[in-house]
């Protein structure tokens, strides 16, 4: 069990600053996961916490250690990569052994551990195959297994699933959330998917270019992005960006797009009063986009609506992604699954503008105050 502390941590790499001042709390058995584009600095800030690489600046603790300086090996650590190497020569009994006997851990106290720990993931009949006559499922599981097996005080995992097909990824990843409950083994967990963020993690950290953008929980972070990036990358399909001007109107705040105007819920007027003659980004989730005929009983009468031609419909299933367009905008709405629309029908669309965002163009902030308060005290130790 251990809280992880970084304190400005940075790394550069020459010309790259791979990492630039990451400060962040991981509490006691919590599930931390580090997510962003390709790039942005994930898997050193990982391996700067497993002790694989050094630090430029900045000081990162388990518990009251300050690990700067502390070798690898002696850091309590146990790290899942994407490519995990077993062991080709040793059966899976073997390979999850090795650690222990490195530590001189007696046999009978060994064999009971590797046992235990290969019930828990269902590796019980394979103990005595070897990595190269177990599927790649199987092999990721023994890589897992034989993390736990160490018991560390920290897991860190970099992309654990993303070798697995798509059915096994879903079916492992439900698998590291029990066995995550189970244990309450502090987790520092690497992906760029956001599906795999959200529903894994305790709390998401957002990075970009080395900097991170924002952490919170996972609905934190869907209901109030503190930027741009941040709100482009939670959720799929991605909101929609369209460039607004704000206006003041009978008391209210309006939204002008050129070709329709979304007036905007009451409890926006205050924080955005002073942009008012300002052009922003206004953001809007598919998901909060209806044709006005299936629309929540709620929005079946609001004025936020705009007339939009229907450009390609991709059903889903359980719903449809609907591409529209009007004069000056395309967005995309997420429509049930037994909406009539089709291409080239013009539809009546509403708005749920209590759901919006709006952010300014240039610094691309929030221009809303749980979200922008979210960047003032996300992360930032005390
Ligand atoms: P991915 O999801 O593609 O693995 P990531 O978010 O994990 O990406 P990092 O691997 O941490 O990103 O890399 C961050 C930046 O640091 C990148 O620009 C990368 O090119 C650079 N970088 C990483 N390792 C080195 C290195 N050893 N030498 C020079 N630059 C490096």
């Amino acid at each position: 069990m251990a809280q992880v502390r970084l304190r400005n941590v940075t790394k550069e790499f020459k010309e790259v600053t791979a990492v630039n001042n990451f400060s962040l709390d991981i509490a006691d058995s919590e599930f931390m996961v580090f997510v962003g584009p390709s790039g942005c600095g994930k898997t050193t800030a990982l391996r700067m916490i497993a002790g694989l690489e050094e630090i430029t600046a900045g000081e990162i603790w388990i518990d009251e250690v300050k690990l700067n300086d502390v070798p690898s090996k002696d850091r309590d650590i146990a790290m899942v990569f994407q490519n995990y190497a077993l062991y080709p020569h040793m059966t899976v009994y073997q390979n999850m052994a090795f650690a222990l006997q490195l530590r001189k851990m007696p046999r009978p106290a060994i064999k009971e551990r590797v046992e235990r720990t290969a019930a828990m993931l269902g590796l019980g009949e394979l103990l005595q195959r070897k990595p190269g006559q177990l599927s790649g499922g199987q092999r990721q599981r023994v890589a897992l297994a034989r993390a736990i097996v160490r018991e560390p005080k920290v897991f860190l995992m970099d992309e654990p699933l993303s070798n697995l097909d798509a059915k096994l990824r879903v079916h492992t990843r439900s698998e590291l959330i029990r066995l995550h409950r189970d244990l309450g083994i502090t987790t520092i967990y690497v992906t760029h998917d956001q599906v795999e963020a959200m529903t894994m993690g305790s709390r998401i950290a957002v990075m970009n270019h080395g900097v991170m953008q924002q952490c919170a929980s996972p609905l934190f972070l869907y209901h109030h992005p503190a930027n741009r990036f941040v709100a482009g990358f939670i959720g799929s399909p991605a909101m929609n960006f369209l460039t607004a001007r704000l206006v003041a109107q009978g008391g209210g705040i309006v939204a002008e797009l050129g070709d329709f105007v979304l007036p905007l819920p009451e409890a926006f007027t205050a924080q955005v009063r002073a942009r008012a003659g300002q052009t922003v980004t206004l953001g809007i989730r598919p998901e909060d986009i209806y044709q006005r005929s299936a629309a929540p009983a709620a929005l079946t009468g609001t004025p936020a609506s705009a007339v939009a031609q229907v450009d390609v419909c991709e059903p889903l299933g359980s719903n449809v992604f609907v591409y529209l367009k009007t004069p000056a905008h395309e967005f995309v709405a997420s429509f049930d699954s037994d909406t009539a629309a089709r291409p080239g029908d013009q539809l009546d669309i509403v708005f749920n503008v209590a759901r919006c965002h709006l952010f300014d163009c240039e610094s691309e902030e929030s221009l809303l105050q749980e979200a922008a308060q979210a960047v003032v005290t996300a992360g930032v130790p005390s």
